[in-house]
């Protein structure tokens, strides 16, 4: 297959693209940069089967080959006010990546009758009211608060990606991610795993946004790299939960951190710089998943984090 990747130069695009010219499909890679990286793709220099494209996917799509399957993962995505790559710094190309780059990576699908899958999240919840978070919920979101951009896009996006479904009849795929992390994290998304990682190695305490005890449930990138291409390889067309279900504190998280890199400064507590709409828990129900795709999370976050850390360490020294 020829797979064109938007998002392409970040976290999960990267892996994506590692993965897809594994299994022998030839890549197409698609940025802008405004939160990814060239970095995370310099291995690829020289690789007959990929190629890349530097275009905001926020205007029209112009790809100069036949595509077979378009993953759409295009979007900034850390809610962190403090980052420069923060959505809330880039509210309006994050609804527009969401809403206009959406449409056109759809467009793109249709016009070469290619299969299409969304990157969505487990922000369209928003802070929810149903734990653990099934498919069927609707989510609880506020329209006007800082984070609605993202989740208000990622919202439309589905809805869009339907309509495509439904009235065009493209073969679309909707996984809705939830936590996930990694090497290739840039060092400065502001997301807690980042965040935490390159505290603990500098030997400071970590900024604990809040009181700790809101949680959220990691998942390896390896893990949800599979799961993904299991979705996009089977026949499901409504929504798939796919995230590590073992939930834990900011403060359980810290801990780990800590632990785990001999960090003996501890934590620091931040009342005010947890962002509003902050979701208080988060965890995914995977039954569909499980049952429809045969795919679990096989990565504990002790594992996770210590095939992260040396990444880290190498990024950090490099900057
Ligand atoms: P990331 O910031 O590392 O990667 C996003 C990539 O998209 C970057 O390379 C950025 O430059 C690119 N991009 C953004 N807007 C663009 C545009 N208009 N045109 C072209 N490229 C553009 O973030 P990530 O964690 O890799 O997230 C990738 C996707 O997965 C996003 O759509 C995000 O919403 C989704 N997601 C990620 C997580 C997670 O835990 N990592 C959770 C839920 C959803
Ligand atoms: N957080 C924190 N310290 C940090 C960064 C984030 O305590 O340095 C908290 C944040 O308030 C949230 C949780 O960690 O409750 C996860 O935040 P993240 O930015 O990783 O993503 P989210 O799950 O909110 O999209």
């Amino acid at each position: 297959m020829r797979v064109l990747i938007t998002g392409a130069a970040g976290f999960l695009g990267s892996h994506l693209c590692d993965y897809c010219l594994k299994q022998g499909h030839e890549v197409i890679g698609m940025d802008n940069f405004i939160t990814g990286n060239p970095k995370n793709l310099a291995h690829l220099a020289g690789n007959q089967n990929f190629s890349f494209i530097r275009h905001d996917v926020s205007n029209f799509i112009f790809v100069p080959a036949k595509i077979d399957l378009v993953l759409h993962f295009a979007s900034p995505a850390s809610p962190n006010p403090q980052s420069p790559y923060g959505y809330t710094n880039l509210p309006i190309q994050t609804m527009k990546a969401g809403a206009m780059g959406t449409h056109n990576a759809l467009g793109v699908a249709k016009a070469n009758q290619a299969r299409f899958l969304l990157a969505s999240t487990s922000e369209i919840y928003g802070d929810p009211l149903e734990h653990p978070q099934k498919e069927s919920y609707y989510g609880h979101v506020n329209t006007m608060g800082i984070r609605a951009v993202y989740d208000e896009a990622k919202r439309f996006a589905e809805s869009l990606t339907m309509a495509y479904h439904r009235f065009h009849g493209v073969d679309t795929r909707i996984v809705r991610i939830f936590n996930t992390y990694g090497p290739r994290m840039s060092l400065d998304d502001g997301r807690v795993v980042p965040n935490f990682l390159q505290q603990a190695l500098r030997k400071e305490p970590l900024t604990i946004y809040g009181d700790g005890l809101q949680t959220r449930s990691f998942c390896y990138v390896s893990d949800l790299i599979r799961g993904i291409w299991k979705l996009a390889m089977s026949e499901e067309h409504m929504p798939v939960n796919i995230g590590n279900p073992v939930e834990n504190t900011m403060i359980e998280l810290a801990e780990a951190i800590n632990r785990l890199t001999n960090n003996p400064a501890g934590v620091v507590y931040k009342a005010h710089d947890r962002v509003g709409d902050d979701p208080q828990q988060r965890r995914p129900d995977i039954t569909r998943a499980r049952t429809i795709l045969d795919w679990e999370p096989e990565v504990s976050l002790e594992e996770g984090l210590l095939n992260t850390i040396p990444y880290f360490k190498q990024a950090m020294n490099h900057d």
